[in-house]
């Protein structure tokens, strides 16, 4: 199976591009954040502080979390029921920046993705994909451009979608995630020694997935 390894900070543009790059490779595309998300969105609906170690825990076992592609999109399903809308608040991104640093949570969802990549062509996005999940993938990517670029794509996004923000608290938003990610004591946000750095701040959408596309192709050679 060849794998693809896409890593970076929130609002680079990864889920966008590592998307539309699988769909032009024919791989699966695996959104590891969205299995984050859906362990935030248990913890939250049950009223329970995303940040108490113990407390998330003693949740894990009651949680069940499942991968489906319908179309070549990814559906997550939360015990059973689909969560991949409701889990794309706000509040539920500061939520998963919070759990994703607990180790067990991290434990807990390592081989669900590692079955994902043994198992099919993958282009798969998170934050320490090169690092810790697929250390021997084919291809790995670290994928950034400046923070006030990334809160300028997350606020239109979030604008389009009808949420009503302000640039300056998604820009803060942007950073304090920035910072919990990269400065946690496991798996923390970081450049694979052998990942390519693309950088995006300059670059329209089209010229990062024809840069991104053509990367990967390049390395793997189909
Ligand atoms: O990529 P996305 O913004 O959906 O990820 C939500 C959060 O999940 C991130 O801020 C990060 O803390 C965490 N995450 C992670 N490792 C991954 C993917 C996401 O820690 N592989």
């Amino acid at each position: 199976m060849i794998n693809v390894a896409i890593d970076g900070p929130a609002g680079a543009g990864k889920s966008t591009l590592a998307k539309a790059v699988a769909q032009r490779l024919g791989f699966i595309y695996v959104d590891t954040g969205a299995l984050y998300r859906a362990i935030a969105l248990f913890v939250l609906q049950r009223g329970a502080d995303v940040y108490d170690r113990v407390a998330v825990a003693a949740m894990l076992p009651m949680i069940d979390i499942e991968l489906k592609y319908v179309d070549g999109e990814q559906r997550v399903y939360l015990c059973g029921e689909n969560v991949s809308k409701i889990i794309r608040t706000p509040e539920v991104s500061a939520g998963a920046s919070a759990v994703s640093a607990i180790a067990k949570v991290r434990e807990f969802l390592f081989d669900l993705q590692i079955e994902m990549a043994q198992k099919n062509n993958v282009v798969m996005d998170g934050r320490d994909i090169g690092t810790v999940v697929l250390p021997n993938a084919d291809v790995k990517i670290f994928l950034t451009a400046s923070a006030e670029a990334r809160a300028k794509r997350r606020y239109d996004e979030l604008v389009q979608k009808g949420h009503d923000v302000e640039f300056e608290a998604v820009l803060k938003s942007v950073n304090e995630r920035d910072e919990q990610d990269m400065n946690r004591a496991i798996a923390p946000l970081e450049q694979a020694k052998d990942a390519i750095l693309i950088d995006t701040t300059e670059l329209d959408l089209e010229e990062s997935e024809d840069l991104l596309y053509n990367t990967i192709k390049s390395r793997i050679g189909r």
